[in-house]
């Protein structure tokens, strides 16, 4: 549940005050904090967060913006890795609490490392989901693409909690609601549990299970553009997919078909 109490007023050099903490399981939350002034970001970008360490150095770790670029407050959705240096102490902070925000966005997953196409494939697995949290909700991606799918793939179906559930509330979001009602289209999978859709998202492609359940050509560089944010594995294996295809890798500096980003390191 959603707790909301006070501000109270950021003291430390880039620190923001959380304003909501939002557990989904054991392993997955996502938190709210306030917005630095001075920052500028792409929907699908990441910056840098982190928390003071006990000797008073800052513990940072790369973190993709959850929330839209036109959002007052910034949003992350952070795994809890048992004994990992940030998130063994993350995990725990509450509203009032101070995260630092570096204020300096950077990364691939935007819409600038693309070329004009007609549907924007969007494919993550577990908290690669982040920045398309943030690109889902931003009103340029409907202007720019007649179609939206994304395809979020977890170990369990309680790992799809967060994406399911901004998935069911995007028809009331004032700004993209409309649009993305009729644009956006999720594809769930599930690697580890029953589920109406099975398998890991690579399989589903090359089986074509997966444009047969949305009732879409196979992907096509012609108007197929793609993103993707998940393990080191699962980029690997559907940029390989996509190479045969013909798509060619994008940057800001040179945009082409699609587009990739590690979720995390290791
Ligand atoms: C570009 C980029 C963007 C990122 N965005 C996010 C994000 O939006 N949300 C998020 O939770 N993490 C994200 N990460 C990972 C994040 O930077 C940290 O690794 C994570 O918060 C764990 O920090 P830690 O210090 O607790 O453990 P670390 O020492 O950083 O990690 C310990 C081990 O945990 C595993 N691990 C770390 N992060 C994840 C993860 N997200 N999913 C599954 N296994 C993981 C890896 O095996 C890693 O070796 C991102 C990483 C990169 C490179």
């Amino acid at each position: 549940m959603t707790v909301q109490q006070p501000i109270k007023t950021p003291v430390l050099p880039d620190a923001q005050t959380v304003t909501e903490v939002k557990h989904w399981t054991d392993t997955l939350f996502s938190f709210r904090v306030t917005r630095p002034a001075s920052l500028r970001f792409r929907s699908g970008e990441f910056v840098m967060i982190g928390l003071l360490k006990d000797d008073g150095k800052p513990l940072l770790r790369a973190y993709s913006i959850a929330s839209p670029s036109w959002d007052e407050t910034l949003e992350f959705y952070s795994i809890k890795v048992p004994d990992g240096p940030l998130t063994s102490r993350l995990q725990k902070i509450e509203v009032g609490d101070q995260v630092i925000v570096r204020p300096k966005p950077v990364g691939t997953l935007v819409t600038d490392a693309l070329l004009p196409g007609k549907r924007l494939w969007m494919i993550a697995t577990g908290t690669g989901i982040a920045p398309f949290a943030s690109l889902m909700r931003d009103p340029d991606v409907y202007a720019r693409y007649d179609q939206v799918i994304l395809t979020h793939t977890c170990r369990t179906v309680d790992e799809l909690a967060f994406g399911q559930d901004l998935v069911d509330h995007i028809p009331e979001d004032p700004l993209v609601g409309e649009e993305a009602a009729e644009k956006l289209h999720y594809f769930p999978t599930v690697t580890q549990e029953d589920f109406v859709n099975r398998g890991r998202i690579t399989d589903l492609m090359r089986s074509g299970a997966l444009y047969d359940a949305l009732g879409t050509d196979p992907l096509d560089p012609a108007h197929d553009r793609v993103m993707i944010c998940g393990s080191m594995g699962l980029n690997t294996d559907v940029k390989a997919i996509l190479e045969e295809r013909g798509f060619k890798e994008g940057s800001n500096s040179a945009p082409a078909d699609f587009v990739l980003e590690k979720a995390f390191v290791g």
